[in-house]
């Protein structure tokens, strides 16, 4: 099928970017992916792509306030934006990186869709909530992508998933509809290389 596809083909890094001035040209369809530090973000980007050590599994604050541009197949970029909630971030790192991520969010006419990560054991946070803000402010669509769900235990799944609906019904531009991953286990990964691949 059509997701299958695209992500059998050529993914490649492009560059890492910290200033406005370092994005690409807008010239390709493109999805960003968001979430707090250990959403589990780098193991869902090498999981979709079948490539290990495509996205550095790194969580050290200042070495991933970079956003990381990949080419997929030859008419798509996939986004890599650093991930947020750093418990002890300096101040000045938080708010350099606030800027520049407001600054893509609002400027990027060739973004198609933000898939915003939410840990499954934990459900959205108010973290979560301020990202959800900024996209619905840059009217950008979004939608979530629950992670880890090899680790949530079958009765804690529906109340998980009833608190991320009552989140999303607040936010105009949330897609209702969410995408249950596990990069460990396989889970979802055909459904949203489907969802990225079929984006126009
Ligand atoms: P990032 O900071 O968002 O890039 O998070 P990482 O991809 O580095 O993952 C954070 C931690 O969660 C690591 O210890 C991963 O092995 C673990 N992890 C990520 N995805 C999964 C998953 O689907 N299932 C399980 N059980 N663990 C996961």
């Amino acid at each position: 099928e059509i997701g299958r596809k695209l992500f059998a083909g050529d993914v490649q890094f492009l560059k890492g970017v910290v200033a406005m001035d370092g994005l690409p040209p807008a010239d390709r369809i493109e999805v960003c992916f968001a979430g707090r530090s250990n959403v589990g973000k780098s193991s869902l980007i090498n999981a979709l792509t079948g490539r290990k050590g495509l996205a550095r599994a790194s969580n050290t604050p200042g070495r991933t306030q970079e956003i990381n541009f990949f080419t997929l197949g030859d008419d798509r970029y996939l986004v890599d934006l650093p991930g947020y909630g750093f418990a002890n971030a300096p101040v000045a790192v938080v708010e350099k990186w606030q800027r520049l991520l407001k600054a893509y969010l609002a400027g990027r006419a060739s973004l198609r869709r933000a898939f915003v990560l939410i840990d499954a054991r934990h459900g959205t946070k108010s973290v979560d909530e301020e990202i959800m803000a900024l996209l619905d402010q840059s009217a950008v669509p979004f939608q979530v992508v629950l992670t880890k769900a090899d680790k949530v235990k079958s009765r804690d799944m529906e109340p998980m998933l009833a608190q991320v609906r009552k989140t999303l019904a607040k936010h105009p531009a949330a897609f209702p509809e969410m995408v249950l991953t596990s990069s460990e286990k396989g889970d979802g990964l055909a459904t949203l290389r489907a969802v990225i691949a079929t984006l126009v």
